[in-house]
């Protein structure tokens, strides 16, 4: 591994080691959940497995491929696969999160969700932010089937809700992937908030007014 390599790790670690604690102070983690990475060409750096956000330290990480397997560092998270699908099915994603934010996860809990589009477009931000928010059906945490079936839907939404699980987030940049967890569960909240009441949507009319330039253009499944 050259040196050049090697400082892109080191500084993709600090990085990750930041969101990591952004996360957790801002009570989008608790206990030893939520993983966060960051890719370097061909490498992933990723938080380990077991540890709380709270307390992570650049040596504390592991470094994966795009298959999900430990090239150096510590024991990657077991959903470090599910990071791994996601890089490969969108070649500019350079950062993931996923987290079990309280309010997002409870919407992956509901039973009458659009599975292809869980949470209506409350307000302009989530629209541009997140957009569309495809389900995908519950398997084990760490399952193959979970990572395969996230890979898929990666391939057309940048967000996703892991059924009775939370949420999975890719961005251009840690930044950015940040930017776009918070907004969904920002919306998540407000949408539990307004449950039972009728909602009113931004307009659909208003939504090629709304677009982000992190957004994929739609696309065919
Ligand atoms: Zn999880």
């Amino acid at each position: 591994m050259g040196r050049a390599v090697i400082d892109q790790l080191d500084d993709a670690a600090r990085r990750v080691v930041e969101a990591a604690r952004y996360l957790h102070d801002r009570g989008l983690t608790h206990g030893s959940t939520g993983n966060v990475s960051v890719r370097v060409g061909e490498l992933v750096v990723v938080t380990p497995t077991g540890l709380s956000l709270r307390t992570l330290t650049a040596a504390d990480l592991a470094v994966v491929d795009l298959n999900g397997t430990r090239r150096s560092g510590r024991t990657p998270s077991k959903e470090a696969v599910l990071h791994a699908a996601v890089y490969r099915a969108r070649p500019r994603a350079n950062a993931v999160i996923h987290t079990h934010s309280v309010w997002s996860t409870a919407v992956s809990c509901l039973r009458d969700i659009d599975e292809d589009d869980a949470l209506p477009s409350l307000t302009a931000y989530y629209r541009m932010r997140v957009g569309v928010l495809p389900i995908v059906p519950f398997y084990p945490p760490g399952a193959p089937e979970l990572a395969a079936h996230a890979g898929r839907v990666a391939a057309r939404a940048h967000c996703m809700l892991l059924r009775n699980h939370g949420p999975i987030v890719a961005g251009d940049d840690l930044d950015h992937a940040l930017d776009v967890l918070e907004e969904l569960e920002h919306t998540a909240r407000l949408r539990l908030l307004l449950d039972g009441r009728p909602i009113v949507p931004v307009p659909a009319q208003a939504a090629p007014r709304l677009s982000d330039p992190h957004i994929d253009p739609p696309q065919e499944a």
